[in-house]
């Protein structure tokens, strides 16, 4: 049975996975971006290498917006474009320090108030700006090559 928990008002159901190489968590990945069609926020949380970066691959292979291959860290211009009449919006906050002034100036509500899908890794850092994600994803090291990727998805006004 998938739990739901109360969270600020609002309804989650969190489902747990774990995978054991980069490939199975591209292929996770693909599996969830078939679900995140626009408008979707989904946050990536988790420390460097536990992999966010492999995991945005999928999604954004799995929303049919560009093949894995071409997506990579935005960590130096801090947002990715993928997609055309679909558009995909990777971001990476990793440089950022996660003051609200400073989180403004990257007009993330402007993305978000497209019709896309937002992938923010360090998206624990937005937590200043009050956004409402529909999906928020943990990524942990479980030694080696395995990972726990817990998702979590936030329904609207307590509905999912
Ligand atoms: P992040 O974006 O969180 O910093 P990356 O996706 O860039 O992480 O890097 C993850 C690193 O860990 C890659 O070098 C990848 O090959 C390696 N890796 C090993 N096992 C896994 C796994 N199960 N899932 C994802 N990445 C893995
Ligand atoms: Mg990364």
């Amino acid at each position: 049975m998938t739990p739901r928990i109360a969270l600020n008002g609002r309804l989650s159901t969190v489902k747990c996975f774990s995978t054991r190489s980069p490939e199975e968590t591209v292929a996770l990945g693909r599996e969830l971006g078939r679900e995140f069609g626009p408008p979707c926020l989904v946050l990536l949380e988790g420390e460097l290498g536990s992999g966010k970066t492999t995991l945005v691959k999928g999604i954004v292979a799995g929303l049919g917006a560009a093949p894995e291959e071409e997506v990579h860290s935005p960590s130096f211009t801090l947002v990715h474009e993928y997609g055309r009449d679909r558009k995909v919006y990777h971001v990476d906050l990793y440089r950022i320090e996660g003051g609200a002034r400073e989180l403004e100036t990257l007009g993330l509500e402007d993305l978000v108030e497209q019709n896309a899908t937002v992938l923010i890794e360090w998206g624990e850092k937005l937590d200043a700006l009050g956004l409402a994600p529909q999906v928020r994803i943990r990524l942990e090291h479980l030694g080696g090559d395995h990972r726990r990727i817990t998702v979590e998805r936030l329904g609207k006004d307590g509905r999912q």
